[in-house]
């Protein structure tokens, strides 16, 4: 059972980014406007998410490790939340030291927990409002596990790689990134702009149009700031980042037409709203991939905003 219940654990948590998303995920279903995050020894030894987010009372803090608690779920075909398994902080227990302190702001006292597999401690601190999750010594009793692991600067290029793309897709909010202590991103409350201009600097902000039309919102680029990869092409589903099927980053690429040099892709930061029971996010056990109904006809549509946002700032 024991090694049942670690292996389950390994398939929601398998390297440090797995714990990063899942805690991104939590803050901003939290409704936080503030979130931190605090990376040392390439997540290993330890990542911390701190956010300003709604806490959780004192009564439900002993609950939050469990496995399937959630407080999130009312429909598996129409999920709202960027949670809902109830498996996250329970998956971080297992595979590392889980240490949660969390207090709504309405209550007086904050609530600590700390929990390593089946052992779990819950007392009262004094914190500010909202919730810091840490969890260190990641796999450190799961050696087949940490044999596995990328190279810390390896798997720290893909975490700055993933906050990268939750600010420019969640800019309204104020987010920091420090790696073993050392600032690596800074970004204040702005629109789409702001966000390519914390990311990618101010020259690349400027060369940006924003696009409104219904259920897609966000910034292209000019096409004069083309590149030959796509790796510049950012997409979330109703506030999720995730890895775009090809059809969406080619629908994108089509409504430039010959605007773009032959196997070019543009700067894009698309956030797409969609009905929720057409995304099905169950697909991937990250939900980095999910599942879109209909995706021919949102491609379709997809053109059409873009080809709308070109023609009204005319090159
Ligand atoms: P899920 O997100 O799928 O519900 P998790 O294991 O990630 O499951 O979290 C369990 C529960 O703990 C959540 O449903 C939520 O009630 C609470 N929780 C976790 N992180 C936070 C947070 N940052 N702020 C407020 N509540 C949180
Ligand atoms: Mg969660």
């Amino acid at each position: 059972p024991e090694t049942a219940r670690l292996i389950a654990a390994g398939e929601v948590v398998s390297r440090p980014l797995d714990v990063v998303r899942e805690l991104l995920d939590n803050a901003l279903d939290a409704g936080a406007s503030r979130i931190e995050v605090d990376v040392e020894g390439g997540g290993l030894a330890l990542i911390r998410v701190r956010d300003n987010g709604v806490g959780i009372p004192a009564a439900d803090v002993p609950l939050s490790p469990l496995r399937h608690a959630t407080s999130k779920l009312e429909s598996v075909d129409r999920v709202t939340t960027l949670g809902f398994r109830g498996e996250a902080l329970w998956a971080a227990a297992q595979a590392g030291q889980l240490r949660l302190v969390t207090r709504p702001p309405s209550q007086l006292g904050a609530t600590q927990l700390t929990a390593h597999g089946e052992a779990v401690e819950v007392g009262k601190v004094s914190a500010p409002a909202g919730t810091s999750v840490s969890v260190s010594d990641l796999f450190k009793h799961l050696p087949a596990r940490l044999r596995t692991q990328l190279p810390a600067g390896a798997e720290l290029r893909e975490i700055t790689a993933l906050l990268t793309r939750y600010v420019l897709h969640w800019p309204q909010l104020h987010w920091k990134l420090t790696v073993d202590k050392e600032t690596k991103l800074l970004h204040a409350p702005a629109d789409h702009r702001g966000a390519v201009a914390s990311v990618y600097g101010p020259l690349n902000a400027n060369r940006v149009i924003g696009i409104h039309a219904v259920g897609v919102q966000g910034v292209l680029s000019r096409p004069e700031l083309t590149r030959p990869r796509r790796d510049r092409m950012h997409f979330a589903v109703n506030g999720r980042p995730v890895l775009a099927p090809p059809e969406l980053e080619r629908a994108v690429i089509d409504a430039y037409a010959e605007l773009l040099p032959a196997g070019h892709a543009p700067l894009c930061v698309l956030n797409l709203t969609l009905p929720p029971e057409d995304v099905n996010p169950n697909v991937h056990p990250a939900k980095a991939v999910v599942a879109l109904a209909d995706l021919g006809a949102l491609c379709l549509r997809l053109t059409a905003a873009v080809q709308a946002a070109l023609s009204v700032h005319p090159l």
